[in-house]
């Protein structure tokens, strides 16, 4: 397991995860594409807010499940409670210090097809009628 300090871009979010990062996955959902998101899946043991959780701003879609967090102040998404694991988040490896995503494959998942308009979605967040996952 190794260490690594995670943060935004203004630096008001700060964060670790403790973690043996063997995978990383780009994912082709609306959300994450618009992001151009490249994470890495931590358990919610293995991450700790350290400073600014207070700026961390939560936006959530569809089936309201997943929880995406980005900073306030700078909009930097830092990490995202995950959908099909909420024990899980998916975690923004280009805010990691010193970390070199190009030295761990990197696996494509198919979040689109993840979409799921239904009852159960309309509960929490009605949501945008077409959009994915
Ligand atoms: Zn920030």
């Amino acid at each position: 397991m190794r260490n690594y300090l995670g943060s935004c871009h203004c630096g008001a979010v700060k964060f670790t995860i403790t973690a043996d990062v063997r995978e990383l996955t780009t994912c082709d959902c609306s959300i994450c594409a618009r992001k151009n998101a490249l994470m890495t899946k931590v358990s919610e043991r293995e991450l700790h807010i350290t400073e600014g959780e207070e700026f961390l701003t939560l936006y959530q879609w569809n089936t309201g499940r997943a929880k995406h967090y980005f900073c306030s102040r700078c909009g930097i998404y830092t990490f995202h409670r995950k959908r099909a694991a909420p024990d899980h988040f998916g975690v923004n490896v280009y805010c990691l210090e010193g970390f070199d995503p190009s030295l761990v494959p990197t696996r494509k998942t198919a979040g689109a097809s993840m979409s799921v308009v239904g009852a159960e979605a309309r509960e929490e967040w009605v949501g945008p009628r077409d959009e994915g996952v």
